[in-house]
């Protein structure tokens, strides 16, 4: 062929799937359940800051982002040289696995789980070993560890679990951690930690500074509210830190989204606050669906899973969702996710699983 062609594992690259926008139905507010958003709008002054910040967008950003990076070091009580910032979480994982992995390597991580990372995997050129999550939707963290090769590079253990919404806990992560070869990196991904209600829940941040082979990942686009500003950070070794901000493109956080990332800091209190809110309607809709009779897993997220045995099967339940203007996000053949929204949009899942037949 005469015309140039990419890598023929860049060729077969999945295109990322994100959630449905809601579909208009008059007489009836929709509400968007199918890409984890916080319902919430920025809190007070987080919108005129960002907006003053765009008044400075013909000069390029801060690129060392020297106040979001204090800011964050302040926050959680880590070294700035501990961090790594890049244009959401999912950057870092494709800067993750193409710092770390060649053509020759794999990357083990759990499926169904955050489809960000066979996508990251073929970028980098690399092999995807998928190891299947146990019945309950939990990582199988003793399977994973025996997929680990020679060839293993990188291993993620992304946790609560996008989607299925299981969390693992720090006595089965340092159980794992103590299987993996210390030349394999894992990178804890908590996306969702802010969101976490469990006994013996990780602390990251403790499991980071303890290893010279953990990363983990957080991000303001969850419990933060800021997915539109792509921010996201890891926590790591300085090395693997310094790794990370060597292959971020330069000037990837933007003015704005800097700005806005530093004012929710300072407001990281009331957030939280909010955080708190959601957690409570979650447990509403928990028990509300399993009151209905159905065998959900434990929500460490901000979303509950629906397993479900075909594609035709996932099909109907969303299709059911968009009739009573819900969009919620089907992942055939196993089973649909559906984020915690606003109260009304809850209420409005709970009576679907009342109705819905379950098969
Ligand atoms: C949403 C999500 C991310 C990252 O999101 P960004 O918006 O890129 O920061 C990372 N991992 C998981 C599991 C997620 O669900």
């Amino acid at each position: 062929m005469s015309t140039p062609q990419p890598r023929p594992s860049v060729a077969a690259m999945p295109a990322y799937v994100a959630g449905k926008p809601p579909v208009e139905r008059p007489g009836l507010v929709t509400y968007k359940l199918s890409s984890n958003e916080n319902p919430y709008p920025p809190l007070d002054g987080v919108v005129e800051i960002a907006a003053e910040a765009a008044g400075r967008v013909n000069r390029y950003p801060d690129a060392g982002s020297t106040e979001l990076y204090d800011a964050l070091a302040k926050a959680y009580g880590v070294p700035a040289e501990e961090l790594a910032l890049s244009t959401g979480a999912v950057a870092l994982i494709f800067q993750l696995v193409s710092a770390y992995c060649g053509p020759e390597d794999e990357v083990v991580f759990a499926w169904r789980s955050f489809e960000a990372y066979p996508i990251a995997v073929l970028a980098a050129g690399a092999t995807a070993v998928k190891v299947p999550v146990t019945e309950g939707g939990r990582h199988d963290l003793d399977a994973m560890a025996a997929a680990i090769t020679e060839r293993t590079k990188v291993v993620f253990v992304c946790t609560p679990n996008n989607p299925t919404g299981t969390s693992v806990t720090q006595t089965e992560l340092d159980a794992f951690l103590a299987k993996v070869p210390e030349h394999v990196l894992v990178v804890v991904d908590e996306a969702y930690a802010e969101f976490v209600r469990m006994d013996d829940a990780i602390d990251g941040i403790a499991t980071y500074r303890s290893r010279a082979n953990v990363v983990v990942l957080r991000t303001f686009s969850k419990a933060y509210g800021l997915a539109g500003f792509r921010v996201g950070y890891a926590f790591a070794p300085a090395p693997i830190a310094a790794t990370l901000r060597a292959m971020a493109l330069p000037f990837g956080v933007n003015v704005v989204a800097q700005a806005a990332g530093v004012a929710s800091l300072e407001r990281q209190a009331e957030l939280l606050a909010r955080v708190d809110d959601l957690v409570t309607e979650r447990t509403r809709v928990v028990e509300g669906i399993r009151a209905a009779g159905w065998d959900i897993p434990d929500a460490q997220g901000n979303f509950v899973w629906f397993a479900f045995e075909s594609a035709e099967r996932c099909a109907e339940f969303a299709a059911a969702a968009d009739e009573v203007g819900l969009v919620v996000r089907p992942y055939p053949p196993e089973g649909v996710r559906v984020s915690i929204g606003e109260a009304e949009a809850n209420t409005r899942l709970i009576e679907l699983a009342g109705s819905f037949p379950k098969g």
